[in-house]
């Protein structure tokens, strides 16, 4: 069908454009066979929650009715999901099989596949991202043809597509490697940037997850643990606290549109990019209400993950939907290029080709990967060839 399209925070708009639904693995291969006859480009969409162009005035495919359980094995603690379930749809199946995802983001209203092909994430110094926990998926390509992939089986190219924002092809379904279904226990106090400082080193040692909004406005951090519990009972929560399912407090629902950028840099950096970021919005923009976000992000050997090969902190913020954000992003990003950040894929960024080979060690090959399986380009658009360098 052809129609008007916009992702969440309304910062990317297409007046025209065909969008299909496929409900079968055949009908995603027909649709791509015909792509490739036709010369068209395709970009698959999730939730369409990133911020960044990654679609096309051509054509858009969504997975909404490839949803649900495809086969689960409870012993392994994996399950088989179609590319386009949603987050929130995977708790409760999952918690009645006793599973559940290690970790989450801040929000699950993400589409399995499209979370993972950006790498989102979600805080704790021992957590990796949520592409991490694929081990296995199939890959529709450009020419119609299904890949599956896994450890055993093309380790390096599942490496690649974990993060890979559609650009290798459209996944169709993931295996992901689960953890046993556990409750966790929420603490939220407000502490001032001297408290936080002194504090930080040892929350993030002693708790599964830690994570600080910085309020431009008072100065202040909003801080949050989580840990795991083996109390149950909501009611057993004290003031400013949460008790319940990992996939019901682990989320937050996100009312108020936004955009926003964010970028990882090396643990050890963390600190002094939050300093400095937080300078430029007291002497530059004083005027931004909204919070930094500031996390920790475990190491993997994903290609193109924002935490390749190093641990991390994740430092992301955010200007209303309505406001004007390019020059304030523009000018965060500098700062975070000088402490060699990595762009979050999902979230508004102009890195180019070459600045990323300089912090992704695994970018070129990425690059090769990606010439290889789609040397016609099929799955990329103007920003996306920006991004990969491709003429
Ligand atoms: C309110 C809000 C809160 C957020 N919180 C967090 C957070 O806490 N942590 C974090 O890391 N990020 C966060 N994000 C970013 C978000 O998780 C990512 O942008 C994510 O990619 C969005 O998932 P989606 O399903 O909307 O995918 P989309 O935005 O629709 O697509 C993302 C990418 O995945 C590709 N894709 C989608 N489906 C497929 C498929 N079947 N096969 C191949 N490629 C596919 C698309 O082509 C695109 O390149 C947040 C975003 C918003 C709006």
């Amino acid at each position: 069908m052809t129609t008007a399209w916009q992702n969440w925070s309304g910062s990317q708009q297409h007046q025209s454009l065909s969008l299909d639904y496929p409900a079968t693995e055949q009908e995603v291969q027909a649709l791509l066979l015909r792509a490739a006859e036709n010369r068209r480009q395709v970009r698959a969409i999730g939730s369409a929650h990133s911020f960044v162009p990654f679609w096309t005035d051509d054509h858009l495919l969504s997975l909404d009715r490839l949803k649900g359980l495809v086969s689960h094995d409870v012993d392994a603690r994996q399950v088989r999901v179609w590319a386009g379930t949603k987050l929130h749809e995977l708790g409760e199946p999952l918690w009645d099989l006793g599973l559940a995802m290690p970790n989450m983001g801040d929000i699950d209203r993400q589409s399995i596949a499209g979370a993972v092909g950006t790498g989102t994430h979600g805080t704790g110094v021992g957590l990796q991202n949520l592409s991490t926990q694929v081990v296995g998926l199939r890959l529709a390509c450009a020419d119609g043809t299904l890949l599956d992939l896994d450890a055993a089986n093309n380790s390096e190219l599942l490496r690649a597509a974990q993060v890979s924002m559609g650009t290798l092809g459209v996944m169709t379904q993931l295996t992901l490697q689960l953890i046993p279904a556990y409750y966790l226990h929420e603490r939220n106090w407000q502490a001032s940037v001297a408290e936080c400082a002194a504090a930080r080193t040892s929350l993030m040692a002693d708790n599964r997850h830690w994570e600080f909004f910085w309020d431009p406005q008072s100065d202040s951090c909003a801080m949050k643990t989580l840990n795991m519990t083996t109390e149950e009972d909501p009611a057993a929560a004290g003031k400013g606290e949460t008790i319940g399912r990992s996939y019901q407090v682990l989320p937050s629902s996100r009312e108020t549109r936004f955009n926003e950028i964010e970028f990882s840099v090396p643990a050890e950096a963390g600190w002094e990019c939050f300093l400095a970021v937080r300078a430029l919005l007291q002497s530059r923009y004083p005027e931004v209400r909204w919070p930094l976000e500031y996390r920790t992000l475990k190491a993997d050997d994903l290609l193109l993950s924002s935490a390749s090969g190093r641990d991390s902190v994740t430092i992301s913020a955010h200007q209303g939907a309505k406001h004007p954000y390019r020059d304030f992003f523009a000018a965060l990003e500098d700062v975070f290029c000088d402490f060699g950040g990595r762009p979050h894929w999902g979230k508004v960024h102009t890195r180019q080709a070459a600045g990323l080979a300089a912090v992704l060690p695994q970018f070129t090959r990425f690059q090769a990967i990606r010439q290889n399986l789609d040397p016609e380009g099929r799955f990329l658009n103007p920003f996306l060839r920006g991004v990969f360098g491709v003429a």
